[in-house]
Parts: C-alpha cells; sequence; structure tokens
C-alpha cells in the first residue's frame, strides 16, 4: 500500500532515497532549508571511489556496488551529467599496505590494475609535500558532473509526483502526523535533530576551473591517514575540479563568502588551502595549473558528515514514536553510496 513519506534533506541522500520510495509508488515530500544548512553535495569533486569511511567491507560492498550499477544506468540517459573516466590513484608510504592491495571492486569492469613501478612519476617521490609513491592503481569509474546530476535527480523525483519544499525543520515532532515514515538524511547537519556523539563533520575544499578539462585522466592521492591532504584532479564535462583539504570543523567558521547584501552565501576555501591545492595538484600531473588572477575558478568548501570510526548511520530511530529511518554520515564518500544507502533505507522502513 502507498505510504507517505518525508524526506528531510535534498543533497545526494535526500534525492537518492526519495527517488527510491517514489519508484515503489510511494508519496514523497521532501524538504530541505539550504539557507540555513547548506548542502555539501554540490560541491563534492563526485567520482564514484570509496574513500575515508569505516564500514567492514560487507557494508561497504552493499553501499557503493548498488551505486556503481546505478550511476552506469543513469549514463545511457545523456543530460545525468555522468562519465566513465580513466583515473589512477598513487599512495604514499604512510598509506597501510592493506590498502593498496587489490580493493573488491576490481571485479567490477573497473578496468583496474595495479601500475608498474615505471608508471609512477618519479617527481613524485622527491617531493617532501607530496610523496614518495609507493605503488598506485589504474582504473576507470563514474564521474559525476555533480550539478547536472543532482538537477536531473530532482526532475526524476518531481516527474514521479514528489512534492519539494524549501522549510527548516527543527524537531521531527512538528511533522505532520499523516506521514507514515520520516528519512532523515540531513547529512553533516544532522545533530540539529537527533542526538549524534560521533558525528563530527570535517571541511573540504575544491577548487572549480571552468572550461576545457585539464588532461583526460582522474588522477587521486590519498596522501597519509594524519596529513589531512587529499590531493586531486577530476576532469569533468566542461569543467575541472581540483582538490583537497580535510579539515576539523572547528576552522569551518573562517570559510564563508559574503554577498554584496552582507549575507553568507557560500564557504570558500582560505587562500592558504587554495595556494596548497594548486601546488599539490602541479606536482601530481607535472603540469602548471592554469589559474590566471581574474580567470574564472572559484574555490568551495563543503562539510563532509563524517561519522568518527564509525560508518554512515542508517538505521530505524527506536527512541521515538514516529518511524523515523536515519540516512545519514556518509563522509567523504556520499556520492558512491547514496543508491546503496537509499535502498538500506527502504528495506529498514518496509517491515513497519
Ligand atoms: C570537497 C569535497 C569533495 C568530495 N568529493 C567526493 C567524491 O568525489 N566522491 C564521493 O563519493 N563523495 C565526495 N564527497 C562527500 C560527499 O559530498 C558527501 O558525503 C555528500 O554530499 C553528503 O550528502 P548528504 O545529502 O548527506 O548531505 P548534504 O548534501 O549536506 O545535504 C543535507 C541536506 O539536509 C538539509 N538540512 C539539514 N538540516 C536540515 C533541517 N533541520 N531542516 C531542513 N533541511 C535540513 C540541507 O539543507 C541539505 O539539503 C566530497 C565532499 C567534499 C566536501
Amino acid at each position: 500500500m502507498s505510504k507517505k513519506v518525508c524526506v528531510v534533506g535534498s543533497g545526494i541522500i535526500g534525492l537518492g532515497s526519495a527517488l527510491r520510495f517514489l519508484r515503489s509508488g510511494h508519496r514523497v515530500t521532501m524538504v530541505s532549508s539550504p539557507s540555513h544548512f547548506m548542502p555539501t553535495s554540490p560541491v563534492s569533486a563526485a567520482f564514484w571511489f570509496p574513500y575515508a569511511c569505516s564500514l567492514s567491507l560487507e557494508q561497504e560492498i552493499a553501499l557503493a556496488e548498488p551505486t556503481y550499477l546505478f550511476l552506469k544506468e543513469c549514463m545511457q540517459s545523456s543530460d545525468t551529467g555522468i562519465s566513465l573516466r580513466k583515473g589512477r590513484a598513487y599512495f604514499d608510504e604512510t598509506v597501510e599496505l592493506a590498502e593498496t592491495t587489490t580493493p573488491w571492486w576490481a571485479k567490477l569492469d573497473t578496468n583496474f590494475r595495479h601500475l608498474a613501478s615505471t608508471e609512477i612519476p618519479s617527481v613524485l617521490g622527491e617531493d617532501q609535500t607530496v610523496g614518495p609513491i609507493v605503488g598506485g592503481w589504474s582504473f576507470e569509474v563514474p564521474v559525476i558532473q555533480i550539478p547536472t546530476f543532482l538537477t536531473w535527480l530532482q526532475r526524476e523525483v518531481v516527474a514521479l509526483g514528489g512534492e519539494v519544499k524549501e522549510h527548516r525543520v527543527t524537531s521531527f515532532n512538528e511533522i505532520d502526523d499523516s506521514y507514515d515514515w520520516i528519512v532523515n538524511c540531513t547529512g553533516g547537519w544532522a545533530t540539529h535533530l537527533t542526538s549524534d556523539p560521533v558525528l563530527v563533520g570535517f571541511q573540504g575544499t575544491v577548487i572549480e576551473l571552468p572550461g576545457e578539462p585539464l588532461g583526460e585522466t582522474l588522477l587521486f592521492l590519498e596522501k597519509g591517514k594524519s596529513s589531512n591532504l587529499p590531493t586531486y584532479i577530476v576532469p569533468q564535462g566542461s569543467r575541472t575540479i581540483l582538490g583537497g583539504t580535510l579539515k576539523p570543523v572547528t576552522q569551518l567558521g573562517e570559510a564563508w563568502q559574503t554577498g554584496s547584501d552582507g549575507a553568507k552565501q557560500q564557504w570558500v576555501g582560505t587562500d592558504e588551502d587554495v595556494l596548497g591545492i594548486i601546488e599539490r595538484c602541479q606536482i601530481v600531473s607535472g603540469k602548471p595549473i592554469p589559474l590566471a588572477p581574474g580567470s574564472s575558478w572559484k574555490s568551495k568548501a563543503g562539510l563532509r558528515p563524517v561519522r568518527s570510526h564509525s560508518p554512515p548511520r542508517i538505521e530505524m530511530d527506536s527512541n521515538s514514536q514516529r518511524m523515523i529511518v536515519h540516512n545519514y554520515g556518509h563522509g567523504g564518500s556520499g556520492v558512491t553510496f547514496f543508491w546503496g544507502s537509499a535502498q538500506a533505507a527502504y528495506d529498514l522502513a518496509q517491515p513497519c
């Protein structure tokens, strides 16, 4: 029987959840308040790659594999902003050996192989900022032009009868009793609505460089766990995303950009973040990054909804009288996990 569902949050996790419930014939209203709680999803570099997540192998596969298959299915429509890209990941000596062995997703048609030592640019090993590099992977994964994909998902939601409303939810109790299920997709802001001692949040910064993409290949350097300096160059349809940073949320306040009316608009990286990203991307790619003064590049920052040493929270709320399914806390892998998470949230709601 068709149920009434209220999805709180309209980032990638909220949109995926809304679409999943709608596809099974339920009635969905999606509410969000981007002016109070800036969504992280539009800032994402948005390549499919399980990263910085505390999941068991089984959990990771359960979330990432359905998303991979869904993204490949979406690629059949030309307006989703998704394409397959060849990619390379490099590992420095601080990455644990176990993490450099063949990943489970090599069995998907990702053209996975380990890089030969001759394929690793020697310059990476000579610089103290990045390296020395001890190994690497070559692969092919979906890369998503995220503004295009979010718009496409929202169109799908509306086309299936989903309602989209702008509203700040201050408590689940204020949500009308006529809703059978509430799906909480509030990302890094979830603690405004539910208690979660392990939700911390880390700022991530990217630089968006419009125009012809820089090169063909996605490059990713997961610089050791303690240095907080993942580096990536992600060529997309009509832009390149350069990243990144991983900073504890206490440093976020400094990063607002203010509009002409004085209103806060978008988080941006600090000058130090931006210069660091450019420097590291130049080393990783071995090429100068053309960020001319006055050119139309911009920096953006977002809040990775990290749950310290814990997996995303995808569970029924046992403390509430209402049927609340939580679906948040996807850290640095929300785009990689969103469809598997939507399926998991849907499965949890079913028996109720
Ligand atoms: C720089 C950077 C690069 C990244 N790159 C990648 C990548 O390449 N691949 C990958 O898989 N992941 C990546 N991530 C991670 C990914 O972006 C996040 O995991 C994902 O966007 C989280 O999505 P979300 O829907 O949970 O949160 P959000 O997008 O933040 O959405 C939360 C929503 O909830 C709403 N909301 C919150 N509280 C309330 C409330 N009380 N009332 C109403 N509305 C509310 C907000 O307005 C928003 O709509 C990256 C993250 C960053 C910061």
